[in-house]
């Protein structure tokens, strides 16, 4: 019955009706930690909040169902959703990874392949990772759009080749949402987002979850996950689907205010450069004198300097010495991630506004 329902309808019933006992229209606060056995050898599905927890899950059935996939698992964070992720694939694997990543997967990456455990290649471009996609590859890793540069890279022609190789493919669709990419459909085996950005969209939950649709994938998965514990607390479980409820209204408003945001933007001597794919709340910029930098963060008022993005509260963020800090100066630069670049999380708020603040800063 839900395959048929729109994406809209789904993320407007989170949860909804999931309380056969009371009726309860939203989803119960399961707090109880373990659960009584009807008798000797029965269970009523439920045994410990670690394995199966009733909010949990009912925040998992909407997350599988906006990005089609058969299954879903909530984590504690993205970051652990990401360990999970590579937790199924053995030691000594082979990874392919574009190079404009999010610095916290970066900083893992590089200890990950410190301990040799993983050894990861970086590809620049599309056009390089399709050159560098051998049969030595077990899995290919893609951030589309890349953070921050904001290049897309098409998810369906490099599954296709990397199936061709025989290698997996997993995607971080923190930045694009279901909204805009449903990666599993393009071929992906696997979809993983920091839930904590625009999921659960209001800045005061972290979360992390990975989504497939192959069987014995989810089986490592889930096996991995009940044993290592990096689950979503019940009460982290409810806030995520309150968040969800809007989350198509919210990247619609974000899309719509990012996209009159960057027409001002591109027209301001201030500014060098705009990097924006067309859609989603993203927009990173440069600018024409990078020693305004500090100033322009210290000028605005409606805009908040901050980490982190997906929120209904637009944030500005300087790359070089927040997000991306842990990736060498020298690396940064040679991919293009130069120390002009700030990157925006656009909000719900009225574009006037924003655009005003950015005005005003940019003039300091
Ligand atoms: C924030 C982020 C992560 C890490 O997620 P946390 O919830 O902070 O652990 C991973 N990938 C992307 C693209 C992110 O923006």
């Amino acid at each position: 019955m839900s395959e048929e329902l729109k994406i809209d309808t789904l993320l407007a019933h989170a949860g909804i009706k999931t309380d056969v006992t009371t009726g309860a229209l939203t989803t119960p606060l399961h707090f109880s930690t373990t659960y009584q056995h009807p008798e000797f050898g029965q269970s009523t599905g439920y045994d410990y909040t670690r394995t199966k927890n009733p909010t949990r899950v009912a925040a998992e059935a909407t997350l599988a169902a906006i990005e089609g996939a058969d299954y879903a698992l909530a984590t504690s964070s993205g970051m652990s959703a990401i360990v999970l992720a590579f937790s199924v694939f053995p030691l000594s694997s082979k990874v392919l990874a574009v190079r404009d990543l999010y610095g916290g997967s970066f900083r893992w990456f590089n200890q990950v392949e410190q301990e040799g455990r993983l050894h990861f290649t970086y590809a620049n471009t599309e056009e390089e990772l399709v050159q560098l996609l051998t049969e030595e590859i077990d899995v290919v890793y893609i951030e589309t759009p890349t953070n921050p540069l904001m290049v897309e890279f098409d998810i369906a022609r490099l599954a296709q080749l990397a199936h061709e190789k025989g290698a997996k493919v997993i995607v971080d669709n923190t930045f694009y949402t279901p909204i805009y990419q449903r990666p599993l459909e393009d071929g992906a085996d696997v979809v993983l987002h920091s839930a904590t950005k625009y999921l659960a969209g209001h800045n005061d939950v972290l979360v992390g979850v990975v989504m497939t649709s192959d069987s014995d994938l989810y089986e490592q998965l889930f096996y991995n996950l009940n044993t290592t514990g990096a689950v979503l607390s019940p009460f982290d479980s409810y806030l995520l689907l309150r968040g969800l409820k809007t989350l198509s209204l919210r990247m619609k408003r974000s899309t719509e205010n990012a996209q009159k945001v960057v027409a001002f933007l591109e027209k301001s001597p201030q500014v060098k450069e705009v990097l924006y794919p067309g859609k989603g709340g993203m927009i990173s910029f440069k600018v024409a004198d990078e020693s305004k930098i500090p100033a322009i963060l210290n000028h605005l008022q409606v805009f908040t300097f901050a980490e982190s993005l997906g929120g209904v509260e637009s944030l500005i963020t300087y790359p070089t010495t927040q997000t991306h800090a842990d990736i060498p100066a020298d690396v940064r630069h040679s991919y293009g991630l130069t120390d002009d670049l700030l990157r925006l999380s656009i909000g719900i708020e009225d574009s006037e506004d924003l655009i005003a603040d950015l005005e005003a800063a940019l003039e300091v």
